[in-house]
Formats: C-alpha cells, sequence, structure tokens
C-alpha cells in the first residue's frame, strides 16, 4: 500500500465540500406540490399518523435506516483525550464506512462534555430521532457505564463499537486460529494486555464463547490484575488472578493465547518463545502492535498471528462488524444489541472465512494466499459476501432471542436484497 502522508490527509478532507458526508434528499422536488407535499401542509398527515401510532414514524420517516454516531472525544483512535470536536472526522469517518458497505445513513453527533450523567441524558433525549446508536471513542471506565445506563434508556439498537465491535472481530479470528492450533477455548491458557474498553469486552465475550476466567491474566499499566491492589475499578476487579504473577514475562510464559489491547511494542521476542506450543497471538494495539508483526513470526513457525494492521495477514478491522450488526438489527427493528446477536456476528465471520474465497475479493488485495488458514483466519473488508452473511446471523438472532419487533418473513428475498 502507498504510504499516505499528512498533505494527502488534509487535502482529501478539505477539498471540494469539506468533510465526508451530506444529506441528500429522497423524493422528488422539482413542482410546487412536491414542495407543498414534501414540506407544509402535506407534512401535516405523517406527523398526525405519528402521533396516533408511534410505529409510523418507521414508515414515514428515515428513522428507520437512521444511525447516530455519538462520541464525546475522550479517547478517539489512538490519539486520547482530543476534544469533541477533534474527533469529529472520525465519527464522519464512521458514517462513511456505514453508508458503503451497509447504506446505512448516519448523524454524527459530538458531545462537548465529559460528564456521565450529562451524556446520558443527551443521548436518551435524541434517541428517538434514529433506528441506532453506534457510540465511539468514548473513554474507559465511563463508557461501561454510559453504555450499560442507555442500554436501559433506549429502545433501540445501542452500542459502543471500540467495545464489541472489537470483541466481535477478535472473537471470530480466535474461534478460527484454535481450530487450527487444535485447541479449546476452554481450556486455554490466556493473556490480556490491557483493561480498557477494547480488553475488558474481549475478555467477557470470549468467557461467553467458553473461555474461563480462571484461566486469564489481564494486565494494565501497572501490571497484572491482582486482589491485592487496591486501585482497580469494578470492571477490571472482576477480572483478578489468584495467580501468583505480577509481570507480563510472568504471564505470558507457557500460555496459549495473548490478546493485547494496550500499546506498542510491550511483548519482547523472549516472551513470545515463551508461550506454549502452537500459541496464538493477537497484538491489536493500533497503529503499531504490542509486537511488530515480522518480529513475532520469525521467533518460531508454530504461531498464529494477528494485529490491527492492514499490510500484514489477519487483521483485526472493526468495518468487518459494525455495519452489517446494525444492519441486522435495523432490518428487524430489534430493540437492542443483545448476546446473542453479538454472537451470531462471531461465528457468522469465523464460518465466512472458512469458506471459498472470490476471485473478486483476492484481486482486490492482489493476493494469491486467500485460503482458510494461518495467514487467512478472518474475513477480509471488501468481501461482498460480508453483507448478506453477517446481518442475516444478527437478524435471525434477534428474532430467535425475542427482540425483533419486525421479524423478517422471507430470508432469500432479504438476502437478494441485501446482495444488491
Ligand atoms: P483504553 O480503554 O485506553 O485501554 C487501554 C488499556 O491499555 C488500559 O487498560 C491501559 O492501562 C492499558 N495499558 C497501557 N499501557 C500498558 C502497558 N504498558 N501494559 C499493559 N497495559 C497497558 O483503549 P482501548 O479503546 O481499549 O484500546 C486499546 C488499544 O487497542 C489501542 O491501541 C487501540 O488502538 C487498540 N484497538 C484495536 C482495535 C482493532 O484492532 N480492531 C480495536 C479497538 C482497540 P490502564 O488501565 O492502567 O491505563
Ligand atoms: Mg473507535
Amino acid at each position: 500500500m502507498a504510504k499516505i502522508t499528512k498533505e494527502d490527509a488534509l487535502r482529501y478532507h478539505a477539498e471540494g465540500r469539506p468533510g465526508k458526508l451530506e444529506v441528500a434528499t429522497t423524493k422528488p422536488h422539482s413542482t410546487q406540490r412536491d414542495l407543498s407535499l414534501a414540506y407544509s401542509p402535506g407534512v401535516a398527515h405523517p406527523c398526525l399518523e405519528i402521533e396516533k401510532n408511534f410505529d409510523d414514524i418507521y414508515k414515514y420517516t428515515s428513522k428507520g435506516n437512521l444511525v447516530a454516531v455519538i462520541s464525546n472525544g475522550t479517547a478517539v483512535l489512538g490519539l486520547g483525550d482530543i476534544g469533541a470536536g477533534a474527533g469529529k472526522p472520525v465519527m464522519e469517518g464512521k458514517g462513511f464506512l456505514f453508508k458503503i458497505f451497509a447504506d446505512i445513513d448516519v448523524f454524527d453527533i459530538e458531545i462537548d462534555n465529559k460528564n456521565v450523567d450529562a451524556i446520558v441524558e443527551t443521548v436518551k433525549n435524541i434517541a428517538v430521532t434514529f433506528g441506532g446508536i453506534n457510540l465511539e471513542d468514548f473513554k474507559a471506565p465511563e463508557c461501561f457505564e454510559v453504555e450499560e445506563r442507555l442500554k436501559r434508556e433506549v429502545q433501540i439498537p445501542l452500542m459502543h463499537d471500540d467495545q464489541h465491535g472489537t470483541a466481535i472481530i477478535c472473537s471470530a479470528g480466535i474461534i478460527n486460529a484454535l481450530e487450527l492450533s487444535g485447541k479449546k477455548l476452554d481450556e486455554a491458557k490466556i493473556v490480556i494486555s490491557g483493561a480498557g474498553a477494547a480488553a475488558i469486552a474481549c475478555a467477557n465475550l470470549i468467557i461467553s464463547l467458553g473461555a474461563k476466567k480462571e484461566n486469564m491474566i489481564m494486565l494494565d499499566s501497572k501490571g497484572a490484575i491482582r486482589a491485592d491492589r487496591n486501585d482497580l475499578n469494578k470492571y477490571k476487579a472482576s477480572f483478578v488472578t489468584h495467580r501468583n504473577v505480577r509481570t507480563l514475562a510472568e504471564a505470558i510464559a507457557e500460555s496459549d493465547i495473548f490478546l493485547g489491547l494496550s500499546q506498542a511494542n510491550l511483548v519482547s521476542k523472549e516472551m513470545v518463545k515463551s508461550m506454549a506450543k502452537n500459541p496464538v497471538i493477537f497484538a491489536m494495539a493500533n497503529p503499531d502492535p504490542e509486537i511488530p508483526y515480522d518480529e513475532a513470526m520469525s521467533v518460531r513457525t508454530d504461531l498464529i498471528m494477528a494485529t490491527g494492521r492492514s499490510d500484514f495477514p489477519n487483521q483485526v478491522n472493526n468495518v468487518l462488524g459494525f455495519p452489517y450488526i446494525f444492519r441486522g438489527a435495523l432490518d428487524v427493528r430489534a430493540t437492542c444489541i443483545n448476546e446473542e446477536m453479538k454472537l451470531a456476528a462471531v461465528y457468522a465471520l469465523a464460518r465466512l472465512a472458512k469458506e471459498a474465497v472470490p476471485e473478486s475479493v483476492s484481486k482486490a488485495y492482489n493476493a494469491t494466499n486467500l485460503i482458510f488458514g494461518r495467514e487467512y483466519i478472518i474475513p477480509k473488508p471488501l468481501d461482498p459476501r460480508l453483507i448478506y452473511t453477517v446481518a442475516p446471523a444478527v437478524a435471525q438472532a434477534a428474532m430467535d432471542s425475542g427482540v425483533a419487533r419486525k421479524p423478517i418473513e422471507d430470508w432469500d428475498q432479504y438476502k437478494l436484497e441485501l446482495s444488491q
């Protein structure tokens, strides 16, 4: 991939109409009659229908295909707390990806406030506008409370993508990596570097998939999460280890899986060597992983490795998840995004990686080796099958778990529509 310069990126954002999104109209507007239908007096009729029957809002407005990407800019990419306004290019970027991958319209909303009560109140008050809410780049641990409280307040699909999107893609990769390494998740010894938004969510989701908490050691910037520490928030505290380890080097020895959601260059070659046979390393710190791909792979031949980077095999990229998770959730008018829907997305992604890859995908990546194996355990972002694989799986899980308000009746038709 050609290197992108600062100038390239700034020009891309500034040229033409500034930013990456615009609002488009969907109805005729060439005559006086059209204008009277679109606005006064005609518009009063759908208003009154919705007043009588709230669900008609989905029939007469854009709500059903509109997602709010909401951030307060406190944990933007790897840039940290840069402020709500400075995070706007990222939120517009997320809207851009929702649109191109799943034809979902997005309003990005930047909240200039760090107070949890104020954020919850703001989102709750504007939720009526939207079919779904993607919380983005809120810092830990506040992000956990914001999401937990909002899930109780709103009856539409809502997800903090930095937590659950990451956890879903990571889990799909882990399932496939373990299949290749001949190991079982419920027996695997797992080390998790990081105890923030992504790490806590990944740990919880792999537990839902069968991993055992007692086989996990989680570390934050101060070392292993241990019972004798008195600086732990309640989310970290639920992962205390009773093993007598303090450092990453101690924790990683003889482990089967390393999940990195922390910072660059924390894992040494010696640490990779010290892992059990057929180890799995997902070093997902962005933009630079906990250990560079090549460096880790140079240590041993039995390693399966994934990173957050597009220039190496096995990229854990959230874009594999959020467009299609919301697509499926919106299409059945789900009242939430629950555990069953997340797991359905995990299994759909894991299964897709095992299917023969269409030539168009190989061409898009200039690759000849996209066959299920060590270097291809996760589907590629430009795979056109993602939408009609993941979205229906999520929709089906919403229906099966009783949270779909508008079940899909004709699955073949639905998948056909998604594939067009
Ligand atoms: P976060 O909430 O800020 O969490 C970062 C965590 O890393 C914190 O728990 C922090 O410890 C810990 N940490 C910092 N230095 C450490 C060290 N030396 N050893 C062990 N832990 C250390 O951030 P996040 O949103 O979870 O993201 C974490 C990382 O994952 C970022 O690099 C992000 O880019 C990456 N990420 C990648 C993907 C992807 O590949 N798809 C998705 C999401 C996130 P304290 O709690 O002590 O501060
Ligand atoms: Mg994010």
